[in-house]
């Protein structure tokens, strides 16, 4: 087995490479996470990927269940999206004019996400969470935003509080740059706190603009809300006249094609989407009721652009992509798995004697090095980190490729087999033992 014989470190060709990119980009790359900073060391650098394998520059193979972060549900290179790339590209790259490809993807969202009657396209999931609240607040005339603990949505300045792995400080900015000012009408609870929210509306009711919320966490490792925090959220925000929106960056076409909207039956009043939806190439989404998207230039007033956004090409691998998920849903066999994945794990942990907790939604999950139930930002932080990053080398070693950091959900796609599943709870018995 090939995999069997590489080290728990990064290649020689990797380390000179990373060397290289130092000098050039910050940390040596275009996405933090991406650097390794969680778990030390030098990350490697890919040269290739196909189905559910990445392959890294030293020539070593992987079984990869990052899937770019969440994108990749039908493995690596899917060839009916490759050639509609590859057919799009062919036509022009860029036009800056409608085009009928965009209105047949935005057909397809709205007929797949329960709570999108109109969608505009974007180019990431940062632009979507960022357009959304600027259309809630224009919609609304309100101005404070509740955001959850540990819950990503991006790097849009005023949602970069208590965002995912760093501190959960009530309002305080996480990141130098990011003003007071910018941050001051955000107000940061617990998730899966339901008097908290109570609370909050209590108080701040009326300038209460939107809720907005991950429905399935993934930006504090895997953590699932129960259904009296989401109906909480769905009755408060109506009773109140907010807006909800669930953002699905992570979670749509992934827990269900519908999302979690579909998977717990709860409608927000607006959705956004990223990830999957671009089938790997740079594309976002935000929609909702047609009453709130209609307040959307040119429609309505609210200001929001982009010299990119329908891009044919994105457009294009988002379209086949969706098409494909549709025609032939992964979904039950991708939690099939998934529970094969987390019971192997957590027998495997159990067995090692190691204190741990395993949270799972559809094909998302996490192994946390925490003996309690992690259901919010509080217990998420209290993970033995310094276990995690032993446990992700000595993978590395086996040839298995994970999230590297604890507060990131692990994703495979329908490439993945049962046999690669058993090799990885196989591969993590023999890491956790010698943790
Ligand atoms: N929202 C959620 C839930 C995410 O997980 C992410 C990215 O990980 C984002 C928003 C931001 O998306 P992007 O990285 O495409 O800007």
């Amino acid at each position: 087995n090939q995999a069997n014989s590489q080290s728990s470190s990064a290649g020689p060709k990797s380390v000179t490479a990373f060397e290289r990119a130092t000098q050039l980009m910050p940390g040596g790359v275009n996405s933090p996470a991406r650097a390794f900073g969680a778990v030390g060391g030098t990350p490697l650098f890919i040269e290739r990927a196909d189905g559910p394998y990445l392959f890294d520059i030293d020539g070593k193979r992987y079984i990869d269940y990052i899937g770019s972060w969440g994108p990749m549900i039908l493995g690596h290179a899917h060839p009916e999206v490759i050639d509609a790339i590859t057919e799009a590209a062919a036509k022009g790259t860029s036009y800056g004019a409608p085009t009928e490809a965009e209105s047949r993807l935005a057909e397809q969202i709205i007929d797949a996400v329960p709570s999108i009657e109109k969608v505009r396209l974007v180019n990431s999931g940062t632009e979507a969470t960022m357009s959304a609240l600027r259309v809630a607040r224009g919609a609304t005339g309100r101005k404070k935003v509740i955001k959850f603990a540990g819950n990503y949505h991006g790097h849009v300045d005023s949602l970069l509080v208590a965002a995912g792995s760093a501190a959960a400080t009530l309002g305080a900015p996480d990141s130098p740059g990011v003003t007071p000012g910018a941050a001051e009408d955000t107000l940061v609870l617990s998730y899966n706190d339901v008097a908290g929210l109570q609370n909050a509306f209590a108080e701040h009711g009326p300038d209460i603009a939107a809720v907005i919320l991950e429905p399935v966490v993934g930006n504090m490792g895997c953590v699932v809300p129960t259904m009296a925090f989401l109906q909480a959220a769905r009755d408060l925000t109506t009773q109140h006249g907010s807006i909800l929106i669930f953002d699905e960056v992570m979670t749509g076409f992934r827990v269900a094609f519908g999302g979690a909207q579909e998977r717990f039956g709860i409608t927000p009043d607006m959705t956004t989407l990223g990830k999957i939806v671009g089938g790997g190439m740079p594309l976002g989404a935000y929609g909702g009721k047609a009453e709130i998207m209609n307040q959307v230039l040119p429609a309505g007033k609210v200001f929001q652009a982009g010299t990119l956004s329908g891009n044919p090409v994105a457009v294009a691998a988002g379209s086949a992509t969706l098409r494909l998920l549709k025609e032939q849903p992964p979904y039950e066999r991708l939690e099939q798995l998934a529970d094969r994945l987390a019971n192997g794990l957590d027998q495997a942990a159990a067995s090692a004697g190691i204190p741990h907790t395993v949270a799972k939604a559809g094909a998302m999950l996490t192994l946390f090095f925490n003996g309690d139930p992690v259901t919010s930002w509080n217990e998420a932080d209290r993970c033995d980190r310094e276990a995690f990053g032993r446990y992700f080398w000595g993978l590395i070693g086996e040839g298995i490729y994970m999230p590297c950091s604890q507060f990131e959900a692990l994703f495979f796609s329908q490439q993945h087999t049962e046999a690669m599943i058993d090799e990885t709870i196989a591969a993590a018995e023999n890491v956790l033992k010698s943790l």
